[in-house]
């Protein structure tokens, strides 16, 4: 099947992507693009490997189990973004190549047995809680030092970076403020022995913010898919209506 709107926009945001780089005096090379297939069944995600997508990011365990079976033959790597419980460790261990959204030690502790169980390491960041508002997921800010210490212990996870959502706000000095503040976290960290260089920030509204604060990485689902079916309150039921 065609999906012709499916390239328009994978070029389109691309060109987007490029276009905020060098607004920001930066390599295009330095900030890849995360493509974001929640709620989308593995026909069109197929379609975007023909486009030359690899990785994906998800939002829900389920939605990794559902997809990856069918999906077997194109070697996605499936990249954890949403809140995880501890309990769906397990299907993490075995199925993502990577988890965006630690953020506590016995989420930690339950990744690291099962992938120990599984003979396997994956790459992990840290999700901050860089904004005021009550209802996002992240470790506090103020933990951080603390918690990428105590992830030494881990073997089986190999820390790369951060990764935040910013305010959802119409004043852009504000989303700024979250992606500035991770960006400054990083930084302190890395000056503390962390080798965490990536930032994992900006997504379909917000990227070219992102990007002029330091994103190594933007997560980018309704640009390149188009319109869900579900509000984001299905995603992030502490978000409310
Ligand atoms: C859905 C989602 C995205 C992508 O959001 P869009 O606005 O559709 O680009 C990025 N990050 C996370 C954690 C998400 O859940």
């Amino acid at each position: 099947m065609d999906h012709p709107h499916l390239a328009a926009n994978w070029s389109d945001v691309r060109r987007r992507v490029d276009e905020a780089c060098r607004a920001a005096g930066r390599d295009p090379a330095e900030v890849d693009i995360l493509p974001v297939s929640k709620t989308f069944g593995p026909e069109l995600i197929r379609a975007g490997v023909a486009l030359g997508m690899r990785r994906f990011g998800e939002n829900k365990v389920q939605e990794i189990r559902d997809k990856s079976a069918p999906l077997a033959d194109c070697g996605i790597d499936w990249v954890m973004i949403g809140h995880l419980q501890t309990n769906k460790a397990k299907d993490v261990a075995r199925l993502a190549s990577e988890v965006q959204s630690l953020d506590r030690l016995d989420l930690a502790e339950a990744l690291d047995r099962r992938l120990q169980h599984e003979g396997r390491g994956i790459d992990v960041l840290v999700q901050v809680k860089t904004s005021i508002e009550p209802s996002k997921y992240g470790l506090p800010p103020e933990q951080l030092a603390d918690f990428l210490n105590a992830l030494r212990g881990y073997h089986g996870l190999r820390v790369r970076g951060l990764m935040t959502l910013a305010i959802h706000s119409v004043d852009a000095d504000e989303v700024r403020a979250c992606f500035r503040l991770l960006r400054e976290l990083r930084d302190r960290s890395m000056l503390q022995g962390h080798d965490i260089p990536r930032l994992s920030m900006g997504m379909s509204g917000d990227f070219g913010l992102a990007i002029a604060e330091g994103a190594t990485e933007v997560r980018i689902g309704t640009a390149i898919f188009g319109q869900r079916s579900y509000p984001d309150s299905h995603y992030w039921p502490e978000a409310g209506a």
